[in-house]
């Protein structure tokens, strides 16, 4: 399986949250960004893995949208304990957002993964649409299996420094991860690409989630086709989202974005915006990843479905 990876530009974790702060103020009525001791984020409303999201960060673009789009290719299949040692770090916390293992759950899915294969703590979970009556349910995930793409924030799991952002009431029409990523841009510039993963929680407001339903059995071939095969729901706080995002993608096929979510309501998926904007609260902690590691990159490649 081929891997490619880059040392990614590492600023300061102040010169961050100040772009992060100025990017989020032109589009919420309050925002602050600031460097603080990453609190035990096992505790809710995170639940994750491990306590913190520090040591040794990188994030790892496994596959892609190609795997999917326009006809899924079953043969992709990946195991997070593989790409551990894939991105030089075996004994990795994983969080963020890809897709579950159809052959174990039974059907095409959302993946919020959450686990670290040092401590074999998995507290990942999925989201599928019940073919039923068309509702999401979310369950917890107990594999490390995993198929045809995902995007993960790697670190040792540990305790340390990461940048504390809240945001309340969107003024603007960007999201809380595009307002961040977009300012990094801005910021940074072309030369000197950042890459961030972390964890936010939507404390209050709605959200617009997509599952994926079962695959497509006809190709999807633009945008338009793959958004209407998704299912869109509007969820209730809170939500617990597991984040990354690069400033841009400096010519590895990466997904600039992607974020997925969870909560202990029976509600979870892909996040795409918030819907109540005057009711919204976003508090997160973030590190700046070291290192981009693309896993397997779908040999043709296009653009459709990242969003
Ligand atoms: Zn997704």
């Amino acid at each position: 399986m081929e891997v490619v990876s880059r040392d990614f530009h590492v600023p300061s974790l102040d010169e961050v949250a100040g772009v992060f702060e100025a990017g989020l103020r032109a589009n919420f009525a309050t925002a602050t960004a600031s460097v603080v001791d990453c609190p035990d984020l096992t505790q809710a409303p995170f639940h994750l893995a491990s306590e913190g999201i520090c040591g040794s960060p990188r994030l790892a673009d496994v596959g892609g949208v190609p795997n999917l789009v326009p006809l899924v290719n079953r043969d992709k299949v990946y195991n997070f304990v593989d790409v551990a040692k894939q991105i030089d770090l075996p004994g990795a916390f994983f969080l963020g957002a890809g897709a579950g293992s159809s052959r174990l759950a039974g059907v095409n899915c959302e993946m919020m993964p959450n686990t670290h294969i040092a401590t074999h703590t998995i507290k990942s979970y999925f989201a599928k649409v019940d073919p039923e009556d068309g509702s999401m349910v979310l369950n917890p995930y107990s594999s490390n299996e995993f198929g045809l793409l995902g995007n993960f924030l790697a670190s040792e799991g540990r305790p340390g420094k990461v940048i504390k952002v809240e945001a309340e009431t969107r003024t603007g029409d960007k999201n809380f991860v595009t307002c961040m990523r977009e300012a990094l841009h801005a910021h940074f510039g072309d030369a000197m690409p950042v890459a961030i993963g972390g964890s936010f929680v939507i404390e209050a407001g709605n959200a617009k989630l997509h599952v994926m339903p079962d695959f497509s059995k006809t190709p999807l071939q633009s945008d338009d086709e793959v958004a209407q095969w998704l299912k869109f729901y509007e969820c209730q706080p809170p939500l617990t989202c597991l984040s990354v995002f690069v400033s841009h993608d400096p010519g590895m096929d990466l997904r600039v974005d992607h974020t997925h979510c969870f909560s202990q309501h029976g509600q979870g998926g892909h996040y795409h915006y918030d819907v109540t904007p005057k009711a919204v609260k976003y508090t997160g902690y973030f590190v700046v990843a070291e290192k981009v590691f693309r896993v397997d990159a779908p040999k043709e490649t296009h653009t459709i479905g990242r969003d």
